[in-house]
């Protein structure tokens, strides 16, 4: 009896080794950029519709690979365009992806991992601790997705995923080479092609994989450092124990020395802003100091509350006053919209359940699946 063999799935597969496959199987190199091309340019996920491939080959495909994405178990535009996707992976959890049009892009939040090990005393997605990290096929199927979600039938593709910001659920250097993968996806050519100013990871400062990114890609690169100073950090980002501010920061202005045209790489700093906790002007002068040496751009995200957070969101003031002090002292700083606020869809709500096959999960799904309103979701988090 013929045994059933685990078909392979094409979408997480890089350029490099997809050609290696098809070679493997005594193809020409060109097949697999041809089929590349018709996975991510074209989101096309059904073989029959590769027309300049030989029936032949086609019939070869369906039998030994699959092009499978995850699966979407809900879909919601917020009133201000924002889109979010809650993705179904295998073994049964949910991760979220984010679209946030603007006037001139359309950036697309993705995940990495199924929570996320690194417990940050202010991220909703740390509090659920870890469950697994995502493969190449499940973040680059993300953006295929999203990508695929604007398609009109009989028309041209719609380009509306100009950016990508690895800045959904997870610690895309504590998932290293899928993430890797999935952003040289996004920046080929026969794939998506976005620019690599357009593709960010951004990190907690996990030291070594920051190094050793710079020696493998040129993406931009985003640190999360919410503190001026290495005793608030580290009861912040608890990784910072590990990794102390004046490591990080050497290591990210050596990544930037390392990706070429180093003037006009800048490092963007995320700093999120929480009541009465990082938001005095003492920590913006420190900042400011902290900062000098490393061509930055400071982006400041005002706290976006949960559940048992323990924390609040400052008032308008506070961030402004914050937001003006950096801007007097030299340094470009900006402070991010929340967008999607109604769809649950801000910065550290991204809180997919996250332990596989539980009673919570499961209630999650069906909520989800039965348009639960984000207050309900979040009692069936409790
Ligand atoms: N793990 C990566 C990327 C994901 S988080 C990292 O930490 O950089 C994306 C950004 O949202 C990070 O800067 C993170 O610190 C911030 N963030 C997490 N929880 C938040 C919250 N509740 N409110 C505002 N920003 C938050
Ligand atoms: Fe993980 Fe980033 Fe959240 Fe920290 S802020 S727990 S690193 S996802």
């Amino acid at each position: 009896m013929a045994e059933a063999v685990e078909k392979v799935n094409l979408l997480g597969m890089t350029l490099p080794k997809m050609i290696e496959w098809f070679e493997a199987m005594g193809e020409k190199k060109f097949r697999a950029v041809q089929v590349m091309k018709w996975i991510h340019a074209h989101g096309v996920d059904d073989f029959e519709q590769m027309t300049d491939v030989s029936k032949k080959l086609r019939e070869k495909l369906q039998r030994v690979a699959e092009i499978r994405p995850p699966e979407v178990i809900w879909q919601k535009d917020s009133a201000d365009g924002t889109r979010k996707w809650v993705m179904r992976m295998d073994g049964g959890s949910a991760i979220e992806t984010v679209f946030i049009p603007e006037d001139d892009r359309g950036t697309l939040c993705v995940s990495s991992q199924i929570g996320c090990a690194l417990d940050c005393s202010f991220c909703s997605t740390g509090k659920q601790g870890f469950s697994r990290d995502l493969t190449t096929a499940e973040i680059i199927g993300q953006v295929w997705l999203a990508a695929k979600s604007f398609d009109k039938p009989g028309q041209p593709r719609e380009r509306r995923v100009t950016n990508v910001v690895m800045m959904g659920m997870g610690e895309p250097l504590m998932n290293y080479r899928p993430v890797v993968d999935a952003m040289h996806l996004m920046l080929e050519d026969n794939a998506y092609g976005i620019s690599k100013r357009r593709v960010t990871l951004s990190t907690s400062g996990v030291v070594p994989e920051i190094e050793r990114l710079g020696d493998e890609i040129d993406v931009s690169l985003a640190l999360s450092l919410h503190a001026p100073n290495d005793e608030l950090r580290n009861k912040l980002v608890p990784l910072n124990r590990k990794y102390p501010l004046e490591q990080v920061l050497s290591t990210c202005r050596e990544y930037l020395r390392k990706c070429g045209d180093s003037k006009k790489r800048v490092l963007t700093i995320e700093y999120t802003l929480m009541n009465q906790v990082n938001d005095e002007l003492a920590h913006a002068e420190q900042m400011a100091n902290l900062l000098r040496e490393i061509p930055c751009k400071i982006n400041l995200i005002p706290f976006n509350p949960f559940p048992n957070s323990g924390y609040e969101r400052p008032s308008n003031n506070r961030i402004h006053r914050f937001r003006d002090r950096l801007t007097e002292l030299g340094y470009n700083v900006t402070i991010r919209k929340t967008r999607g606020d109604d769809i649950d869809a801000a910065c550290g709500q991204l809180a997919g359940q996250v332990q596989d096959r539980t009673r919570r999960q499961e209630r999650f799904i069906k909520l989800v699946e039965a348009g639960g309103t984000a207050a309900e979701r979040d009692f069936s988090k409790r």
